[in-house]
């Protein structure tokens, strides 16, 4: 399971236009992508998928962010996927993500930070069935 992760391009990115350069930068990074999908957060999805977060003071607009535009949704590949995607889109904070990472060129601020990337492997299960179903898992031939 080491070697699979869940990018989410967040609706701020998508309204740039990036979705293309996040991906190709990501294959140039030897990511390779086994599934995607957009799609537009609901309030009861961001609720399951942010469930850590609730009660914190940046909940509501984190959920008012995520539930209006599209996201798109991507299960990618590499060795030692999840630190290597986390290091690959810099820190939550734009203002302080590292130079050249995709949170610091498209981040706009801590909220609207361009992408999600999942933070461990027990992360990865959790999170990738709340975003695919069973039949697009199957279709894509990903056994998590
Ligand atoms: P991540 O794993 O780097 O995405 O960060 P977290 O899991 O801690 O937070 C989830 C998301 O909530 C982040 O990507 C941000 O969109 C948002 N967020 C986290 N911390 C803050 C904060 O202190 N203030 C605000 N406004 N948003 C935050
Ligand atoms: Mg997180």
């Amino acid at each position: 399971m080491k070697n699979i992760t869940l990018l989410i391009i967040k609706p701020n990115a998508v309204k740039k236009h990036v979705i293309g350069d996040i991906i190709q930068k990501l294959e140039n990074d030897k990511f390779e992508v086994l599934a995607i999908k957009s799609f537009v957060m609901t309030e009861a999805i961001a609720d399951k998928f942010y469930e850590m977060h609730k009660g914190k003071s940046f909940f509501p607009k984190l959920v008012d962010f995520m539930t209006n535009g599209l996201s798109i949704a991507i299960i990618l590949k590499k060795s030692n996927a999840v630190l290597d995607l986390r290091n690959f889109i810099g820190s939550t904070d734009p203002q302080s993500a590292s130079k050249g990472s995709i949170r610091a060129l498209y981040g706009d601020d801590i909220t609207r930070n361009a992408v999600h990337a999942s933070d461990s492997d027990e992360n990865v299960l959790r999170e990738i069935p709340i975003l695919f179903s069973d039949e697009e898992l199957g279709n894509n031939k990903i056994k998590l």
